[in-house]
């Protein structure tokens, strides 16, 4: 074998089914060593007594680059990335949807040479608009966002033209993500609510209720089982709806159940108090322990099937722009939902074996990127982590590298520290610290790619 570019040396390198103390090599951006052996290389890392992941892959992401600089950008969002461990991510922004193969080339190209990771780009499904479902799939978007509801300015699809969608799907082979509430019960109960002018954070699980969801989420399951299309239902907020697409997908769906850290660590409460900055949604659902330590039971399980941070930024003053019914929905997550996976693991909720599973591998497989992304394995590009487990630490948000300037977990006390990231081989961050190289490509679906 002749020199590697770079050995990773004496770190015990974790894969979904278990964990071994390992020598990795890279050669031209790619894995191509993994033994007990310890080839040359022109860089040594000692990994001795830390863990050696997959980066990770956040699938759900909003940097609004191009659209909304002011709130994120692409260079900003994917410092967070870097510096948190994620080294692909999969962007959509609803100000400046995709929605044709024109938008596609022109994002694309927009971005060269704005990424610090290797990133994705997801269309828009628009009503009526399932003509473009087969030109986009083939010109490479990672999936297609669709809204039951009409939110952040995309109109939603009503069961029939959700319908229509999914069916223009199973025959392009195409997968998507569809955001779960139901229209009718969010106006209602908004007309409701504004009767009433309330304007504070309490009207929240009211407006955007548990019944909403449920019934957008039991819908959508029917029809991706009914079409055979293939579907995650993003951002699943409590157990009841877990349990809705675990039905249909033991009756035969292609159903996917996206989690994010919001529904394990943030309570439904603190709308309360907080107000716009837990203006997100789905809202928080937990009330009580039990309930977070069941939406764990769940991802371990598999019924909630991987995870994403849904990051989708405002700055405070931005949150504070307005009230409870105008200012932006949505929350900063690139910068921390590694951080709370590492820590989960470290708290024994999940396993290390548990997080490259739900935040790297599968993520990578239903997206049409694995085993390129998502996997540390030979043939794999480069995309490593250099974790302490162990190491404790407070999440701040000054230490926030998203243009949000804040986190929801401030304060935290959590464990476990990204101590390095990879990608394809080359450093781009350091103990918190992105190198900003802005090295990161454009990645396409893999062409018949099934997931
Ligand atoms: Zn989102």
């Amino acid at each position: 074998m002749t020199d590697l570019d770079l050995l990773i040396a004496g770190g015990t390198v974790v894969t979904p089914t278990g964990r071994r103390r390992l020598h990795v090599g890279v050669r031209d951006g790619a894995v191509v060593h993994l033994g007990p052996e310890a080839p040359s290389a022109a860089r040594t890392v000692d990994a001795g007594g830390l863990l050696v992941l997959p980066g990770g892959v956040d699938t759900h992401v909003h940097l609004m680059d191009p659209g909304s600089p002011e709130r994120e950008d692409f260079p900003t969002g994917t410092s967070a990335a870097a510096a948190s461990g994620v080294t692909t991510i999969i962007e959509h922004s609803h100000g400046t949807p995709v929605r044709t193969v024109a938008d596609l080339r022109d994002k694309t190209a927009y971005l060269r040479d704005r990424s610090n990771v290797d990133f994705g780009l997801a269309a828009h499904a628009w009503p009526g608009g399932s003509g473009e479902v087969a030109p986009l799939w083939a010109a490479g978007v990672s999936f297609f966002k669709v809204f039951t509801c009409t939110t952040h300015g995309v109109p939603g699809h009503d069961a029939a033209r959700l319908h229509q969608h999914l069916t223009a799907s199973a025959q392009a082979g195409a997968v998507s993500l569809l955001h779960c509430e139901d229209e009718s019960l969010t106006e209602a109960a908004e007309t409701l609510l504004r009767a009433t002018g309330r304007s504070d954070g309490s009207v929240l699980p009211d407006w955007r209720s548990r019944e909403a969801e449920l019934v957008a989420a039991a819908v959508a399951g029917l029809l991706v089982r009914r079409t055979g299309a293939r579907a995650t239902v993003a951002h699943v907020s409590h157990p009841e709806v877990a349990d809705y697409l675990m039905r249909e997908r033991s009756r035969g769906a292609a159903l996917h159940a996206e989690g994010c850290p919001q529904y394990f660590l943030l309570r439904e409460e603190e709308a309360l108090e907080q107000g716009a900055l837990r203006k997100f949604t789905p809202p928080a659902r937990a009330r009580t322990d039990e309930d977070e330590a069941e939406m764990w039971r769940l991802l371990r399980a598999g019924v909630l099937t991987h995870m994403s941070s849904d990051h989708a930024p405002s700055t405070l003053e931005q949150k504070r722009a307005g009230d409870i019914w105008n200012v932006h929905f949505g929350l900063p997550g690139l910068d921390s939902t590694m951080s709370l996976l590492l820590d989960a693991a470290a708290r024994g909720f999940l396993s290390y074996e548990d997080v490259v599973r739900v935040y790297s591998e599968v993520p990578a497989r239903i997206y049409g990127l694995w085993p390129r992304k998502g996997a540390l394995a030979v043939g794999a590009d480069a995309d490593i982590l250099l974790v302490d487990p162990g190491d404790p630490r407070t999440l701040r948000s000054t230490d926030v590298l998203s243009k949000a300037g804040w986190t929801p977990f401030d304060g935290r006390q959590i464990r476990g520290r990204v101590v390095q990231t990879f990608l394809r081989g080359t450093l781009v961050a350091e103990s918190g610290r992105p190198l900003d190289e802005r090295t990161g490509r454009f990645v396409a679906r893999a062409v018949g790619a099934t997931g």
